[in-house]
């Protein structure tokens, strides 16, 4: 049976034809991670290595750091070698124009430094769980199964269970926004069907947009009727998917930053009609350069793949 998460779903409604190349054919990307995840990526193993050390000792943030730093320049040491295996003409890709490697080790500092001040001595709750995958159903029967990962679950003196969720982009979400927001509310559905945690007193969710310099965080709460609404619509969603035979194409500008641009014509043409000066993903995977082993060599990674300009958002992960 096919287990679906909100981000599997999220790509089909934003293109159809990704999810295909992803999900349905499973075809491995043919370019190299993008900067955003992998910069994503180390900030919330950071944040799991800050809470899971608590019980026995609360890091300095200089400490902090230094992991931080150790993980990346480990990650980064990975992603040279795949390009070697793979062949790609880069370790890593970034898509904005005039961001480097630097650029972005720094902003990972930087978010680390605005969450710490903020939640220091980090005693607000206890902490339940960690990157806690959380598998439920959508429907009584079990047709519908969903799965996720909670990046820290934790609970206050009142009994209340917190459902936190780190943003690393430059996207904040209004209130109104995140009171519509399906994931973490999705997440409580899955929280709600855990024997574990029936009885605490209520689920809170929480937002911390930790590349906004007072580390802004926004707190909702779903009513039982909402998350009764969720699961109908999320099944809709899936019916939807597994239905579909086409897998048509939509274009929009965050097909500069699909893994599979090179492989569907019409999101290049697109790209093209967006920025006819900036040269076609091939061309940019050619002039990139391909040998940086080492750290150092990875924060002068200039703009060599840099060629696309855009000012669209990206989605959140
Ligand atoms: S390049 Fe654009 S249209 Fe093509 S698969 Fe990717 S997101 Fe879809």
């Amino acid at each position: 049976m096919d287990i679906f998460s909100y981000s599997r779903i999220s790509t089909y409604f934003n293109c159809p034809k990704q999810y295909k190349f992803r999900y349905v054919d499973k075809i491995p990307s043919p370019v190299p991670e993008g900067i955003e995840l992998f910069l994503g990526s180390r900030f919330h193993e950071a944040m799991e290595y800050l809470y899971q050390e608590i019980p026995r000792e609360v890091l300095s943030l200089e400490k902090l750091k230094k992991y931080f730093q150790m993980l990346w320049e480990e990650k980064w040491n990975e992603c040279v070698k795949k390009q070697k295996e793979k062949n790609f003409q880069s370790p890593i890709r970034i898509v904005r124009k005039n961001e480097t490697m630097q650029d972005f080790f720094q902003k990972g500092q930087l978010f680390l430094e605005n969450y710490y001040k903020k939640y220091y001595p980090f005693n607000q709750d206890y902490t339940e769980g960690l990157e806690l995958k959380v598998l439920f159903d959508l429907d009584p029967e079990g047709q519908y199964k969903m799965q996720g990962y909670i990046d820290r679950l934790a609970r206050d003196n009142q009994g209340i269970l917190w459902i936190h969720d780190y943003k690393t982009n430059s996207r904040k979400l209004s209130k109104d926004d995140v009171n519509f927001d399906d994931q973490l509310a999705l997440y409580q559905v899955g929280v709600n069907q855990s024997a574990k945690y029936q009885s605490f007193s209520g689920v809170k969710l929480m937002w911390h947009f930790v590349a906004f310099s007072n580390n802004e965080s926004l707190v909702s709460e779903c009513t039982q009727e909402k998350l009764v609404q969720l699961k109908r619509k999320y099944i809709s969603k899936i019916q939807k998917i597994k239905a579909d035979q086409v897998y048509p194409t939509q274009v929009s500008r965050l097909c500069e930053w699909c893994e599979y641009l090179t492989l569907c014509p019409e999101g290049q043409k697109k790209i093209h009609e967006y920025s006819n000066i900036s040269p076609p993903l091939s061309e940019m995977e050619k002039n990139a350069p391909s040998d940086h082993s080492l750290l150092k060599k990875s924060l002068d990674f200039q703009k060599d793949v840099s060629s696309y300009n855009t000012s669209e958002q990206l989605p959140l992960f």
